[in-house]
């Protein structure tokens, strides 16, 4: 089933910003004459950089013998109706047995570095997706070594980007992360597609999407995030052992563009990265400035 995407009522962010910044003008207008508004509406209205989806996936690669959502999902970020070539970053897990632990895992780890995407680390240990926070030191350090070694393997190069599974990290883990040079990637949206059967969304309704994208939009106009080569990345995660969203890819990169414009983005003429090297040093320069999901 392909869904179309229902435009949301504007966030009443976005009306705040224009509110801020017409009642001001019209009352200087009113009373300074028109010259007095340049210099208050160039600040407010100074045109945010361009910004590209660095699309993320987490928990992977799946084992599944049959229909297997990583490889479908590698496919559609390959051949698609929106932008052929998609690379992207994979937060896997190396050892365990339900992902990079199986034999298909492992031939799916093989498989997206050899189609140009970046792996980064989210576990491991043959545990899984157990949370840093509740491992102890030596564990959380075997894990991230482990990790880095496997993927060092596949990749010719150890990861340097970590995403903690569900988002758990503290001043502990952060000291570990970088004991074992590896920067931690959060992110700006998600979608809640969770892992393989725990609940599904519906790409039509981005009611949080566009919310964060508010969001971001906002962190752009204060500045805390910088352009790299003139262009904002902008972190979306997803989760490739999910069935749902490997199935219906194709509209979220059909609807993300369509949502952060309603939010008040301007979008790169590539909206998603399509260069490994460009990819990863992107997702470089977001370290420290990402979220988990709130
Ligand atoms: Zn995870």
């Amino acid at each position: 089933m392909v869904w179309a995407y229902n435009p949301i009522k504007l966030s009443p962010n976005i009306k705040d910003v224009q509110l801020k910044t017409i009642f001001p003008a019209i009352a200087c207008a009113l009373i300074l004459g028109s010259c007095a508004i340049a210099p208050l509406l160039s600040s407010h209205t100074a045109p945010l950089p361009a910004v590209r989806f660095l699309l993320t996936f987490d928990d992977g690669p799946s084992p599944a013998m049959e229909d297997n959502p990583t490889a479908k999902i590698a496919d559609t970020l390959a051949t698609n109706a929106v932008q052929a070539g998609i690379k992207a970053v994979f937060f896997v897990q190396t050892r365990w047995p339900g992902a990079g632990g199986s034999p298909v895992g492992q031939i799916l780890l093989h498989r997206l570095v050899a189609e140009g995407h970046v792996l980064g680390l989210h576990s491991g240990t043959a545990r899984g997706h157990i949370d840093h926070t509740l491992m102890s030191e030596t564990e959380l350090a075997t894990s991230l070594a482990d990790g880095s070694g496997d993927i060092k393997a596949i990749q010719g190069k150890a990861p340097d980007l970590v995403r903690p599974p569900n988002w758990q990290f503290n001043d502990i883990t952060l000291a570990a992360y970088k004991r074992a040079s590896l920067g931690m990637l959060l992110t700006d949206t998600f979608d809640r597609d969770g892992g393989p059967e725990i609940f599904q969304v519906r790409p039509n309704t981005p009611t949080r999407i566009l919310r964060d994208l508010v969001r971001f939009r906002e962190r752009l106009e204060a500045k805390e995030i910088s352009p790299v080569n003139g262009v904002v990345p902008l972190v979306m995660t997803f989760h490739d052992p999910n069935g749902f969203t490997a199935e219906h890819l194709t509209e979220y990169l059909t609807i993300l563009p369509q949502v952060a414009r309603e939010a008040g983005l301007k979008i790169a003429k590539r909206p998603f990265y399509t260069q490994r090297a460009e990819l990863w040093r992107a997702a470089r320069t977001r370290v420290g400035t990402t979220f988990g999901p709130g």
